[in-house]
């Protein structure tokens, strides 16, 4: 796997940590934010729960104030004259109210001796007695909350709170004030106030746990399920954040519940938010966000694959065109030395016949496009047969190769050299006429004596010289400039011989 495969799929790899560990930091966000809403619309309607307490309270206290200790008499029965008239004060009462759902007046053995309309009583003779003495509040002369029940003809949850009234004889109670507080008139009031609360339930429950009431009425399967688990310890820190989730099986619903304790009151509100529809909702946000991040890394990702698959070939290719270019180079290169090996002898570097035929050629076309001349010198080491008897091949060469360096030497720019064959060379000078050619020759035939080809101790060069003829051929030209030298062979060697009766060169070196 390649650097950037490597680099690209440990990308994807941090990206999805990123999106995990993003998606688990909302989730917290959320649950968080759930967790105090829930805790605080329990505090809500806790204190709501207590104001509707306070509000009946206060009126059974009124009530109890209009109850003039001569209503009721020695046999605990309610003045016939005053009968009517309480009647109508616990309907105005009533009326005053919207959380009194009834009140009545009962003797302290539970007799009714007066109520407002539509009164329901559930309880047994002589149970609010016992309300109030489990309670211990007879002393304190305050009304309390005693029991929850359901009204059979509404199926309204109430709490009944009752009210001793003292005769004023011996301190004994003389009439009990019975209330039915219908708490659904301040929950639907106070669900109205917050619209998102739509599938919210409250439900009441007493020190006891004993659950007084729910709302909404049809919730009470959930809030008898959401109640279990928080209100006993609810009991053992009354005003705890409790919070914990409770899921049903049944209806597949799940809430999120907190417990706070009334204030002035010894009864519990668990408050419980269903948050399927909150969660579901999120997470299928979630699912599908992560989903459009992961489609679009992945569409990247195969871009990126492609650019570099791309890259990697672009990179292919121009490493091919790279070495061909460099073998082209080195063709080129092997060519030229091929050609330039194939255009000059070996041995002395000079060029070889057959290019001396081409610039031949060149010559006699320049010298009649111009009207100009040019001559010929043949060259022939004297005796060079002895130096290879004497001193052998290879100091032979040796001599053929300062030879050639010596002719070199004494070119002009213009001249051409060339090793015609063995121990014999040739000279085309360029523009040279006879004579000067002549001159050029002598030269190069004391430039050869006075050179040394130790250990050779003497070498010495015959030469033939011609100029060019007017349309003669580079053939016949030749034919003189060889019969000129085998004139220098003839007349003893080390001299330069002119063709055409030209007098031959008779000095002669030392
Ligand atoms: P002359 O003065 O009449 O020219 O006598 P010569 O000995 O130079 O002439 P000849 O043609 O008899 O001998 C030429 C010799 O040159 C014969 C041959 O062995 C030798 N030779 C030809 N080419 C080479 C070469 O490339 N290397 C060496 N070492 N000798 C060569
Ligand atoms: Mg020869
Ligand atoms: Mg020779």
């Amino acid at each position: 796997m390649s650097r950037s495969v490597l680099a690209t799929w440990a990308t994807a790899f941090a990206f999805i940590i990123i999106l995990i560990a993003g998606w688990l930091h909302a989730k917290a966000t959320i649950e968080t934010q759930l967790r105090e809403h829930v805790l605080a619309m329990a505090q809500l309607a806790a204190e709501r729960t207590a104001l509707t307490f306070d509000g009946v309270g206060e009126t059974l206290l009124s009530i109890g104030d209009n109850i003039r200790p001569g209503d009721i008499d020695q046999t605990r029965n309610l003045a016939p004259d005053r009968r009517q008239a309480l009647q109508a004060l616990l309907a105005q009462a009533r009326a005053r109210n919207p959380s009194l759902a009834s009140v009545a007046l009962t003797s302290a053995s539970g007799r009714l001796l007066a109520s407002s309309p539509d009164h329901y009583d559930a309880s047994a003779p002589g149970e609010h007695m016992n309300d109030l003495q489990a309670s211990q509040s007879e002393k304190q002369a305050m009304p309390i909350i005693s029991a929850a029940f359901q009204n059979p003809s509404t199926h309204v949850w109430n709490v009944r709170m009752t009210h001793r009234i003292g005769s004023g004889i011996n301190g004994t109670t003389g009439a009990v004030l019975v209330a039915n507080v219908a708490l659904d008139e301040g929950f639907t009031k106070f669900f109205q106030h917050y619209p998102f609360a739509e599938r919210d339930v409250i439900a009441l429950h007493d020190a006891l746990d004993r659950p007084l009431t729910v709302f909404p009425i049809q919730s009470a399967s959930v809030v008898e399920r959401i109640q279990e688990p928080s209100a006993g310890t609810a009991m053992a820190a009354e005003s705890a954040d409790i919070v914990h989730y409770s899921a049903s099986a049944t209806d597949n619903s799940t809430h999120l519940v907190a417990t706070r304790k009334l204030p002035r009151y010894p009864f519990y509100v668990a408050y419980g938010k269903d948050i399927d529809s909150w969660l579901v909702q999120w997470r299928q946000e979630q699912f599908l966000l992560a989903l459009a991040a992961i489609v679009a890394l992945t569409v990247t990702a195969a871009i990126a694959a492609g650019i570099q698959r791309r890259l990697g070939l672009t990179g292919q290719l121009q490493r091919v065109r790279g070495d061909l270019e460099d073998s082209n180079n080195a063709l080129r290169t092997a060519l030229a030395s091929a050609e330039l090996l194939a255009a000059r002898d070996q041995l002395t570097g000079l060029w070889n016949r057959r290019t001396f035929d081409q610039q031949l050629e060149s010559a006699i076309a320049r010298a009649t496009r111009r009207r100009d001349t040019f001559s010929l010198l043949l060259l022939d080491i004297d005796h060079f047969k002895n130096v290879n008897d004497y001193y052998g091949h290879v100091t032979g060469d040796d001599v053929l190769t300062r030879f050639g360096e010596v002719l070199h030497e004494r070119l002009r720019q213009n001249d051409v050299a060339a090793r015609w064959g063995g121990e014999e060379f040739v000279v085309l000078a360029d523009g040279a006429n006879l004579e000067n050619t002549r001159m050029l020759a002598e030269q190069m035939r004391e430039a050869i004596a006075a050179t040394s080809f130790s250990p050779v101790p003497r070498v010495t060069v015959s030469i033939g010289v011609a100029e060019y003829r007017p349309g003669e051929s580079g053939d016949d030209l030749l034919k003189r400039a060889d019969k000129a030298l085998y004139g220098a062979k003839r007349n003893g060697r080390n001299r330069v011989i002119a063709a055409d009766g030209i007098q031959p060169s008779q000095r002669r070196l030392a």
